[in-house]
């Protein structure tokens, strides 16, 4: 519920916002929590911070044709919207999907603003993305597809301006293809504008892992703040992409059991916990479905096409596909089933009313822009190694990584309690978040 000023200020945003569903859900959920704030700061109402905030500073569309292996013309679109640049750099991935339009962009650069504030490294916010669907595409297609967008895009982009990276659908590979073309048509070698390079030119060590580890630690800490520990835990999780796969990894190195995940053609129940060397091998390297890992994993290992991943009893689940993919009828089994901690490795995974669902039962809820955040904080730490050409180990970027997310946790716990909600991270996180980026605002001018 909003009270009435947020809520004139909400519908303003959907009237100038028509039809983006995400992007107005995403908005909504922030301002819920952001009364109090104003009623202690009266000041940002005055500088109408929150009607700013809603505001992309800047939204670029651009057509990307290319030419498919038959000789055939292509054409997707695709966008960049560079939402915040209070605290830094624009930063934020860019998800190729044919589900990718301007109202998925504006959610996803809405939440990195508060995000990337959150992790407390001097970055901004923004987000991108085609409507390209990679699946099914060969090598060269591909190549083809991250050339002619980054012709367009390179004019956007610098180490001091926008910095993307990758999301769903674009990993090393395109990455790799992105920053060639950017590096070819600027003829400079400027390894900060793209993070999630490979670790031979200018990528850092962890990053890969980061946002998956980052969820894992994130867990840990709200377990830990309830004298508990992922140790001896059955745990589920959803999708079994680059996040999915780095999560359960760190899980289990963790103590814990993960017993299921998934992709969009169903999901797998694997009772001795989830084998990460072949599960990276179907879904990485081969790029198969996820039946495939059930049938090399032996007769224990069951894959179901209907039904939901959330449907596997656990006390603790991460989705970690894509958004609004986890419903309130699958909070309701996750509860029923005993489930008593959610941490969402994907952006904005669980539907307002699946949050409910988890709030009111007293689950301990850690929302993406928290719990995800690792994977950015280590782009920005790839940036800093690139700022002073240096490479760190692996160990030392894990143990920063470590340190950046109990910070988060940290200032989440502790602004929660302050505004008179004691564990409720969502109250925590939007917040805090917001209260760096208005505060950084505020001291800017009227930018
Ligand atoms: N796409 C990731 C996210 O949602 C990472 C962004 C980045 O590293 O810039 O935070």
């Amino acid at each position: 519920m909003l009270d009435e000023k947020l809520e004139a200020l909400f519908d303003e945003v959907v009237k100038r916002n028509l039809g983006e569903a995400e992007f107005h859900q995403a908005v909504h959920e922030v301002l819920e929590t952001l009364g109090p704030v104003l009623a202690k700061h009266p000041e940002l109402a005055e500088q109408k911070i929150i009607q700013r905030v809603c505001e992309p500073e800047r939204q670029v569309i651009f057509r990307v044709p290319w030419q498919d292996d038959s000789g055939e013309v292509q054409i997707n679109r695709a966008f960049r919207v560079e939402f915040n640049s209070a605290l830094g750099p624009y930063k934020g991935g860019l998800r190729f999907h044919p589900s990718v339009y301007l109202g998925i962009v504006k959610f996803l650069g809405f939440e990195q603003v508060f995000k990337n504030a959150l992790t407390g490294m001097p970055i901004g916010g923004g987000k991108g993305g085609a409507d390209f669907d990679p699946k099914g595409r060969s090598e060269a297609e591909i190549m083809r597809f991250c050339q002619s967008l980054m012709t367009e895009l390179y004019r956007h982009l610098g180490e001091y301006t926008d910095v993307p990276a990758g999301d769903i659908g674009v990993g090393t590979r395109e990455i790799g293809g992105l920053f060639g073309q950017y590096k070819r048509i600027t003829n400079r070698y400027e390894s900060g504008v793209i993070t999630g390079k490979g670790t031979d030119w200018g990528g850092a060590l962890v990053r890969k892992e980061a946002t998956g580890y980052g969820v894992a630690f994130f867990v840990e800490e709200m377990l830990r703040s309830r004298s508990r520990c992922l140790d001896g835990t059955t745990c589920t999780v959803s999708g079994s992409g680059n996040v999915a796969i780095y999560a359960i990894e760190k899980v289990q190195a963790l103590g814990g059991r993960v017993v299921a995940c998934s992709d969009s053609s169903g999901y797998v129940v694997d009772p001795n916990g989830i084998d990460v060397d072949l599960l990276r091998q179907v879904k990485e390297v081969e790029r198969r479905r996820i039946d495939v890992y059930a049938e090399r994993r032996g007769p224990l290992v069951s894959f179901s096409a209907d039904g939901s991943v959330w449907d596997v009893p656990c006390d603790v689940a991460m989705p970690c596909a894509t958004q609004n993919e986890l419903h309130s009828r699958d909070a309701a089994a996750l509860v029923r089933n005993g489930c008593t901690a959610v941490a969402e490795g994907a952006n904005m995974p669980t539907t307002p009313r699946g949050v409910r669902v988890f709030r009111e039962a007293g689950v301990s809820f850690g929302p993406g822009k928290a719990a995800n955040a690792g994977g950015v904080a280590t782009s920005a730490l790839e940036m800093q190694q690139n700022a002073s050409r240096d490479s760190w180990t692996f160990e030392h970027s894990e143990q920063r990584l470590y340190e950046i997310m109990a910070g988060i946790h940290r200032l989440c716990h502790e602004t929660a309690e302050e505004y008179g909600a004691p564990g409720d991270y969502v109250v925590g996180a939007n917040v805090a978040g917001f209260l760096r980026v208005a505060r950084a605002m505020l001291a800017l001018g009227l930018v």
